[in-house]
């Protein structure tokens, strides 16, 4: 298959590997916004997060889990965004599901996750929404 999260996964393209666990590796991202920005994948390819099954996906915020700790840990940052861009629309460029840690220093001039889009919606719909959303399996 010719992905390039698969290639880095096999060790055919190499990377800053700083974790591995028997479902995923983390990486440095090679374009990183902040100090230490990692990408964590699964080791089989699978297209995006609304493609995984809910025990993969927990397997792999699991990880997540555990790498963003230790990557607090070592780089000495306070905080992170944690978080994936699902879909071309919402930014997903690698189409091999992956979760951006990007940690967060005091002052480094960043926003949070609802800097991402300002999209206007009208709040008299919130309810609607709800009711539709709970009615779809
Ligand atoms: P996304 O827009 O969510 O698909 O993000 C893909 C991320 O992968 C970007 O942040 C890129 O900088 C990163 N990336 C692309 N190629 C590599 C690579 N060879 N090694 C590490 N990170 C990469
Ligand atoms: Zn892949």
């Amino acid at each position: 298959m010719d992905c390039l999260f698969c290639k880095i996964a096999s060790g055919d393209i190499p990377s800053y590997k700083i974790y591995e666990d028997d479902f995923v590796i983390a990486f440095l991202d090679i374009n990183p916004v902040s100090r230490g920005h990692t990408v964590v994948i699964p080791k089989i390819h699978i297209g995006s997060f609304t493609e995984m099954k809910p025990d993969d996906a927990a397997r792999l915020f699991a990880s997540v889990n555990r790498v963003t700790k230790k990557l607090l840990k070592a780089l000495d940052a306070p905080a992170a965004n944690v978080g994936l861009n699902n879909g071309k629309i919402a930014g997903q460029i690698v189409p091999h599901v992956h979760v951006h840690i990007i940690p967060r220093y005091e002052n480094d001039g960043g926003g949070s996750m609802h800097s991402i889009v300002s999209a206007e919606v009208d709040t008299d719909e919130i309810e609607e929404l709800a009711s539709r959303i709970i009615n779809k399996s």
